[in-house]
């Protein structure tokens, strides 16, 4: 019987889990070469697959508290035999930067791809050209068409393809093929629970179901709502050029009638993404290869259901978009069983994998996450982390224009979460301890945290300026007077 209540994994701090890891992390630096469990391992550098669920919300796993249904065994079951990172924050609300961020280890401030269309500068190493530079065989797999918008991603790989298909399936037959004693990087990015709509019902909990009226009218509301956001944006004018709030506002109350069904249907698509996870883990243990592979399991971000008024993503930093699930199953199961809530983010992944893989210091943006494990001091000590930037050149809704405008940054301290958003100006404090919602701005008597939190994103800010790379080719962006002038005086453009 699959059972829906949190996953008993033990919340160990990191101090209390410390000594251990300095030692295993010093010894082998997460490859199974050296046998620090004094069993004998496979020689050479583990593999690494990272699996992204796209749209994953963090609340929506039994390991992390849901309980409206047993729809992620397969995932809590990885997570007991894995390190799950409770405080994992994409680095954008939306998939082109996220997955950019995610692959370079790169802020969006820095490798400044803010839309489909833009290149990648070539200056910036993907995890893909890392590892074929390593020997490995590269395989990027998925099911998200917006993996082919942006030039220079496929970079590093031997095969990368989108997939209308079943991605584990597929990557099996890749992997028969695959060169034998050469290590494999795998990419697997899948869709679910992207649009939940077209969701099949054999997946639909307790033999519930949708009438197909309703999805019908969800599907046009959705494509029509997204034409409304993006009306200028298509059409390639500036920005708020036609404002159509109003109509905005109506399929926006139409979302929130639908509420239970359009629930519903995401939750009934994260369990056809369980699944798919569970199959992918029982095909590489079926390989033999589970013991030495570096299994990464995160969302690209996250989806707002209707929490602050809004529905999907790109459109906020709150939670529910950039709060992600990330659980890594090191090789041979080091460090397994531990839940960690130290604060991390999507660009601490491409050192990870270089730490793992490869055994190299990193000197780049992010953090390894063996590193952080192996770090015996408290988190409070480590001071504020911008965890997410938010750039928006695509949308357009006059209210988040007047109160967030288009350019959000995160920081995170202890348990307070700051939203800066550097056009109105404004500063959000949310702590979340208190208020995992983030229904109460406590930022007015707050003043020296905003303050302080406020001048470490502003340096943090700065230096992420300096070191942002050719924005690459733009000719589909359409900026608007008030936007280059307020870029300009960010420094992303010249
Ligand atoms: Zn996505």
């Amino acid at each position: 019987m699959i059972s829906n209540q949190p996953a008993p994994l033990r919340r160990t701090s990191l101090a209390a889990v410390a000594a251990c890891m300095i030692l295993v992390a010093s010894i082998h630096g997460c490859s199974p070469r050296s046998g620090a469990r004094g069993t004998p391992q496979p020689e050479g550098p583990p593999n690494v697959v990272i699996y992204l669920i796209d749209a994953l919300r963090y609340d929506r796993l039994g390991i992390n508290g849901f309980s409206a249904g047993p729809i992620s065994p397969r995932i809590d079951a990885l997570a007991d035999q894995s390190v799950v990172f409770d405080q994992a924050y994409s680095c954008a609300p939306w998939t082109v930067p996220s997955v950019t961020s995610l692959l370079t280890s790169t802020y969006p401030c820095e490798h400044q791809v803010f839309v489909n269309g833009q290149k990648l500068d070539p200056s910036l190493r993907t995890i893909a050209e890392r590892m074929k530079a390593a020997g490995y065989t590269t395989i990027a797999r998925f099911s998200n068409p917006l993996l082919n918008a942006v030039p220079g991603l496929e970079r590093g790989y031997d095969v990368y393809e989108y997939s209308g298909g079943d991605i584990v399936t597929e990557i099996a037959r890749f992997l028969e093929d695959a060169p034998t004693g050469r290590p494999y990087y795998l990419y697997l990015h899948t869709i679910e629970p992207h649009d939940p709509v077209v969701t099949p019902d054999e997946w639909l909990p307790d033999g519930g179901r949708v009438d197909a009226e309703t999805r019908t009218e969800m599907g046009e509301l959705k494509r029509r709502y997204s034409g409304l956001t993006r009306a200028d944006f298509d059409a390639k004018r500036p920005l708020g050029t036609i404002d159509n709030t109003e109509e905005q506002q109506k399929a926006l109350t139409r979302f929130s009638e639908l509420r239970h069904a359009i629930d519903f249907l995401y939750s009934a698509s994260v369990r056809r993404a369980d699944e798919g996870v569970g199959r992918m883990v029982d095909m590489l243990k079926a390989r033999g290869a589970w013991d030495r592979t570096l299994f990464i399991l995160l969302a690209d971000h996250g989806e707002e259901l209707g929490d602050h008024g809004g529905w999907f993503h790109e459109h906020s930093v709150y939670e529910e978009l950039i709060h992600v699930p990330l659980i890594v199953h090191f090789p041979r199961g080091e460090f397994a069983g531990r839940r960690v809530d130290e604060t991390v983010t999507l660009a601490d992944i491409l050192p990870t994998v270089q730490d793992c893989a490869r055994g190299s210091n990193w000197s780049g943006r992010g953090r390894s996450l063996v590193k952080l494990l192996a770090d015996g001091s408290p988190p409070a000590a480590r001071g504020p982390i911008v965890t997410t930037m938010r750039v928006n050149r695509k949308k357009y809704y006059r209210p988040y224009k007047e109160t967030r405008g288009d350019i959000n940054l995160v920081i995170r301290d202890r348990t307070w979460k700051g939203i800066w958003n550097l056009e109105p100006g404004t500063f959000e404090l949310y702590d979340l301890r208190r208020d995992p919602g983030e229904h109460f701005d406590v930022s007015a008597r707050n003043e020296g945290v905003v303050g302080s939190m406020r001048r470490s994103a502003a340096a943090w800010l700065n230096r992420c300026r300096q070191s942002a790379v050719n924005a690459g080719d733009a000719t589909d962006v359409v900026l608007n007077d008030e936007m280059i002038e307020a870029l300009r005086a960010m420094g992303y453009i010249q």
